[in-house]
């Protein structure tokens, strides 16, 4: 295994780090045996940086990794990194009372690296600091109950070097692989980071298993034909391995096979130390995966903001998804911006077609033309979905409703009969 640091001067972590998210489960449930027996192979091999947040797993993962920590007794041996659910902030107290749930869940009285929950925007920031983040983070400190602070992150570009700015963070967390190199954050948001000083921990490196096995076809072969042999998994953790700017590169695993890969590659990539074949492939799988692309957009946000809030970026991004790999995500999360779940509606449906975004275009795309496209692609038909399932649900509760008024109805005839 090969170490780095995450703040200068602060632990040595290893570049694998084990993601708390993908446990397997059986029936739904954490399968605690094989979880167990999986994390104690990856920390015998060297890894040491276990990732979990207050929503995985429904709230089990943290109390999986306590489990697993004080079963082996491995407390000083390892770094817990946990997250603030800051989604589910609305008041002032419940900094306490979530960090206090997740102390007693991953039963210890500290937490090594503590992030601020998928920040998308410095206007959450700021709402966040409203309700007394700034202060709950210091006092934590303080007590010696919080030891580094970072925020993971999910949105635009420029919105990310703000975060960073705003506040003297230890350490950040961002979605980095070789399609995302100007989608969120991107190659400019790491180098930014690096060059303040903050620590980077990449999350999402095969983009949920869509640059390993779920990989298009294409690019498998080129994969295949490559010496030396290794997996899609292999190279793409390779390629963010190479990058000295990163300190740690989380991967969600649940099987063996993939853990042994993943040490592999961790334990045999050095910054700068792929070959110039290597980096060839990966510009090789890039180039698939643009024949492949429905729209050339780099995700660059100049078109952005749409005077009708229509998420440019957004839907292209989920439109050349869809192409690349298929399945119901792109789908998923182009139906929430054409529902507005969460927040405003920003699907391709609200374009007025006014042509203002084609003007700041540096790709020339005809935008209202390949909204369309993509909306055709991804929108109304999948709708069906949701609704059938929202319709189902909704039904399901009526009858149980009216089951339950029924009962209350024979329970008070049989009460007035006594
Ligand atoms: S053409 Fe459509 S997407 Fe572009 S700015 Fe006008 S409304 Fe927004
Ligand atoms: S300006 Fe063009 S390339 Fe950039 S995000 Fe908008 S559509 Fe994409």
């Amino acid at each position: 295994m090969q170490y780095r640091q995450l703040v200068k001067g602060g632990d040595n972590l290893s570049i694998l780090g084990y993601g708390c998210m993908r446990f397997p489960s059986k029936n739904g449930r954490i399968n605690e045996e094989l979880t167990d027996e999986q994390m104690w192979y990856a920390f015998e091999k060297g890894v040491n940086y276990f990732d979990t947040a207050y929503p995985y797993h429904g709230g089990k993962s943290e109390v999986m990794l306590g489990k697993f920590i004080k079963k082996h007794d491995i407390r000083n041996k390892v770094f817990i990194a946990n997250k603030m659910p800051t989604f589910l902030i609305k008041k002032p107290e419940q900094f306490e009372t979530f960090f206090n749930t997740q102390l007693e869940r991953l039963d210890t009285d500290y937490i090594d690296y503590y992030l601020m929950h998928a920040l998308g925007s410095l206007a959450g920031w700021e709402k966040l600091k409203a309700l007394g983040a700034l202060e709950f983070i210091e006092e934590k400190k303080k007590a010696g109950k919080i030891r580094y602070i970072g925020f993971s992150f999910h949105g635009k570009g420029e919105e990310f070097k703000k975060i960073i700015d705003d506040y003297n963070w230890d350490f950040c967390q961002i979605q980095y692989n070789y399609l995302d190199e100007t989608n969120q954050a991107g190659t400019a948001g790491l180098e930014y980071a690096y060059e303040k000083g903050v620590g980077v921990v990449v999350m999402e490196p095969l983009r949920g298993g869509n640059l390993a096995s779920k990989a298009p076809t294409k690019v498998k072969e080129k994969i295949e034909h490559f010496e030396p042999k290794r997996s899609p998994a292999f190279w793409a953790l390779r390629w963010i391995f190479n990058h000295k700017e990163v300190s740690v590169v989380l991967s969600g695993m649940n099987n063996l096979d993939h853990i042994k890969d993943n040490i592999y590659c961790a334990k045999n990539t050095s910054p700068n130390s792929m070959t110039e074949e290597e980096l060839h492939l990966i510009s090789d799988i890039k180039e698939v995966y643009k024949e492949l692309m429905k729209v050339s957009c780099t995700g660059c946000n100049y078109c952005m903001p749409c005077p009708f809030n229509v998420d440019i970026p957004g839907i292209f991004s989920d439109y050349n998804s869809n192409s690349f790999f298929g399945g119901m995500m792109p789908k998923a999360f182009y139906i929430q911006k054409l529902l507005g779940m969460g927040t405003a509606k920003s699907g391709a449906d609200l374009c007025v077609a006014c042509g203002k975004c084609m003007t700041h275009c540096p790709q020339g795309i005809q935008i209202p033309t390949q909204l369309k496209e993509a909306d055709k692609a991804l929108g109304k038909k999948y709708l069906v979905y949701p609704i059938k399932l929202g319709m189902k649900l909704f039904s399901k509760k009526k009858k149980v409703k009216i089951k339950s008024s029924k009962k209350t109805e024979e329970k008070t005839e049989e009460q007035t009969k006594e």
